[in-house]
């Protein structure tokens, strides 16, 4: 029932929740910032397969904001959240404040190194940062036994899996696929940013991926030609471009020469005044656009 999602709003009382949720198997944890669309509630349904007490924190975490970044505008609707996340079956609704996250003498960050610096590091300092202590935060207080987080965001899933196996965390981190709208765009509470025109504009993205997807489906392998099928259609309509770039999918390092093992094509962009990022591993993902007909994959 939507309005009989127990609500945390503090540590004393998320823990109190969780040790019973314990007592039923296991907990599962799905962090998100909230604004909840069909690809975070695909998450919980994912966690609700490995435990059957899964809590969902919606935090607008400031620390992973860069100083000209949309902290203050980002979307929040905490009732339709709850509403939303009680009928895909999530347990407890974790959504603390900033001052429970970062209490009065809070002085510990979590950092990871290379899997950081490429790709969405250097256009947004900080970030992952704030991302691997706050995740690391939440991990601490729920004591999961399994995390799940969303593979649109791959490269924060990469760092959030070598925080938990560096830091010896007692957590399976799992990554889920990528939901998306039926014209391609990869749901985004962002994505709410977009003026009708940006909206149709912001396919481009998945556009872009899917020529690179087919690209190596039909056997190219040079990483040059790979990334240059995906920019052709993002820079016919992005205001800037941060990345189109091919990178191993693990180590995320940037992929020269020929592709062989798992590579992440990614993007990331402005459409109007909305950064928007997508990614897909070729030779593992589905094509971005399958089941749209050839024309419309072509965008
Ligand atoms: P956010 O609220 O944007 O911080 O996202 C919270 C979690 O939802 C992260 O693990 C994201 O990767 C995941 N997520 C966001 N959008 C999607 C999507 N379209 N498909 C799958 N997971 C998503």
């Amino acid at each position: 029932m939507a309005d009989r999602l127990e609500v945390a709003r503090t540590s004393a009382e998320v823990l109190a929740a969780c040790e019973k949720g314990e007592k039923l198997g296991c907990v599962g944890l799905v962090p998100t910032m909230g604004a909840l669309h069909e690809g975070h509630l695909s998450l919980v349904r994912e966690a609700k397969k490995h435990a059957p007490f899964v809590v969902a924190s919606v935090f607008v975490n400031p620390t992973q904001f860069g100083p000209n970044e949309d902290f203050d505008n980002y979307p929040r609707d905490l009732a339709g959240d709850q509403a939303k996340l009680a009928s895909a079956g999530c347990d407890l609704l974790f959504a603390p404040d900033a001052s429970t996250m970062y209490p009065p003498g809070d002085q510990t960050r979590v950092r990871v190194a290379a899997l950081a610096e490429h790709l969405c590091g250097p256009f947004r300092p900080g970030h992952f940062e704030g991302v691997a202590t706050v995740v690391s935060k939440l991990l601490g207080l729920v004591r999961p036994s399994v995390a799940v987080f969303g593979r649109k965001d791959y490269q924060q899933l990469k760092v959030l899996e070598r925080v938990a196996t560096d830091l010896f965390l007692r957590v399976q981190i799992l990554g889920a696929p990528i939901v998306r709208e039926k014209d391609g765009l990869a749901m985004s509470s962002r994505n709410a940013y977009l003026t009708p025109a940006d909206r149709e504009r912001a396919c481009a993205l998945s556009a872009g991926l899917s020529a690179a997807w087919r690209k190596h489906a039909g056997g190219e392998r040079s990483s040059e030609a790979l990334v240059n099928a995906a920019l052709a259609h993002v820079i016919q309509v992005a205001d800037s471009i941060d990345y189109v770039s091919l990178v191993d999918a693990d180590t995320l390092q940037p992929a020269v020469g020929s592709v062989g093992g798992r590579a992440l094509v990614a993007v990331a962009c402005r459409i109007g005044k909305t950064r928007l990022i997508d990614n897909v591993v070729l030779g593992e993902d589905a094509d971005p656009r399958a089941g749209m007909d050839d024309a419309a994959r072509a965008g």
